[in-house]
């Protein structure tokens, strides 16, 4: 049994939701399909809660209009103008969602909760017309509304399934579906409280619903489809030279996901390992493409397998100005960060400093002037993080030396290794990052 994910441009349109159907096709029986609201338009629901709480039912409306047309558009091209019970349920979805509008309207109010409410009908939507067009020639299939197992707790836009229940449902309604052969298809991304509110497990969290179900089904697999083969070695925008990585350790891709690989969301990885399940990304366009598998013991330890980079960072270094009563001096440092809710990144310490990261974007000036109260603090912007991922890296005795050579022009303001084994994370200010991403690369994945 396997779980499918299709992503939001996987199925933007009548021939993506054609090609997703061809893939569901070709994968044996029982299969659970989720999937995500069409390319944008999660965007666009979120951007007509802000529109009408600011009072701009004009272009609210106007925006709903859009979205409303790019369905129908696609229903036209899949040729179900006429299938009834399909047109029903659009235009249900489609009333509550004016309802909702009007409502936020004349509030003037956009709490996460209402927020949620609105958001779930991407969602809906799509898996409406999807199902509808695969029953078509796929009659044992059928539409699940995932919030009949999904519940979670009631922390709107950033929702928690509760598992114990979403087990117990999942046995319940959704695997006795399977068992008889039937084609599930369901949302992503959309839960329900345990008095029935709508919530979202948080953007980008269909990869998320699939992972649960995957865990609680024990599938063979959970493949998540995007519109790139995989996760890559480095950003393509950035290196011409990447390639996809064909395999990954859930840790090594756990980490790149924290670090911003936009491929896999971050919490797809625990459930999927959890159980041992393979999760394997793959590209909807070339569905040929073995993509990339992540496993739970990579088969080649010691190896780099991607290299990450964060731009615009903040590095901070901070030496303590009384040397002599040094205990406590880094619980100091962190409690000013922790009351200000700023998440430090790396950190890196010697006797009497400590640097450390931050992303850009926090305001620093109470800060700087708390900590200045019994440290000596320098801050450089304009940083980038670059990391090299690879289980095992730290065995490697030619793994820094190679990483050293290779940057030998280059400035490195800070370095971390070795507080965890997957990960070397090197500080080197923004305009050098390219060049010296461009050369580990070469040094690490071009021979
Ligand atoms: N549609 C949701 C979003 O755009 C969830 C997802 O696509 O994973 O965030
Ligand atoms: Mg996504």
């Amino acid at each position: 049994m396997k779980v499918l994910k299709f992503g939001g441009t996987s199925v933007q349109d009548a021939e993506a939701m054609q090609r997703v159907a061809a893939i569901v096709a070709n994968t044996p029986p029982p299969v659970v399909v989720v999937l995500s609201a069409t390319a944008g338009t999660t965007n666009d629901l979120l951007k007509m809660v802000e529109l009408a709480s600011r009072g701009n039912m004009e272009e609210a409306s106007a925006l709903k209009k859009e979205m409303e047309k790019r369905h129908l558009e696609i229903i036209k091209k899949l040729g179900l103008e006429k299938d009834r019970p399909l047109k029903n349920d659009i235009t249900r979805l489609i009333s509550t969602l004016e309802i909702l509008l009007i409502g936020i309207f004349y509030l003037r109010e956009a709490t996460p909760r209402v927020r949620d409410a609105v958001a779930a009908h991407g969602e809906l939507l799509s898996t409406h017309i999807f199902a509808a067009y695969f029953r078509r020639q796929h009659s044992r299939s059928q539409w699940f509304d995932v919030r009949e197992v999904m519940i979670t707790d009631n922390c709107f836009g950033q929702a928690q399934p509760l598992r114990e229940r979403l087990q117990q449902r999942v046995e319940e309604k959704l695997r006795p579906l399977l068992e008889q052969g039937i084609t599930v298809v369901t949302q992503g991304f959309i839960g329900r409280t345990g008095n029935g509110l709508v919530t979202t497990l948080g953007r980008g969290g269909s990869d998320y619903t699939a992972a649960l179900l995957g865990n609680i089904l024990n599938a063979d697999s959970i493949e998540i489809w995007t519109d790139v083969s995989g996760i890559m070695t480095v950003d393509p925008r950035l290196v011409e030279a990447a390639r996809t990585q064909r395999e990954l350790s859930f840790k090594e891709a756990a980490e790149l996901a924290y670090f911003g690989a936009k491929v896999l969301h971050p919490s797809t990885i625990q459930p999927a390992m959890e159980k041992r399940i393979p999760v394997v990304v793959k590209n909807t366009l070339q569905p040929n493409d073995p993509g990339t598998t992540i496993v739970h013991q990579g088969t080649r330890p010691g190896e780099v397998k991607a290299i990450a980079f964060r731009q615009n960072v903040t590095m901070l270094t901070v030496e303590s100005t009384r040397m002599l009563m040094a205990y406590g001096f880094l619980e100091r440092i962190f409690e000013v960060f922790a009351r200000h809710r700023i998440s430090v990144d790396l950190i890196s310490t010697s006797e009497i400093t400590v640097s450390l990261t931050l992303d850009n974007g926090v305001r620093l000036e109470p800060v700087l002037q708390e900590l200045g109260e019994f440290s000596r603090v320098e801050v450089k912007t304009g940083m980038s993080i670059i990391s090299l991922v690879g289980e095992d890296i730290k065995e490697s005795p030619a793994f820094l030396a190679r990483v050293f050579t290779t940057l030998k022009n280059f400035p490195i303001e800070m370095i971390s290794f070795g507080a965890s084994n997957v990960n070397l994370s090197l500080v080197t200010p923004d305009a050098g990052l390219k060049e010296a991403v461009v050369e580990l690369h070469r040094a690490f994945f071009e021979n």
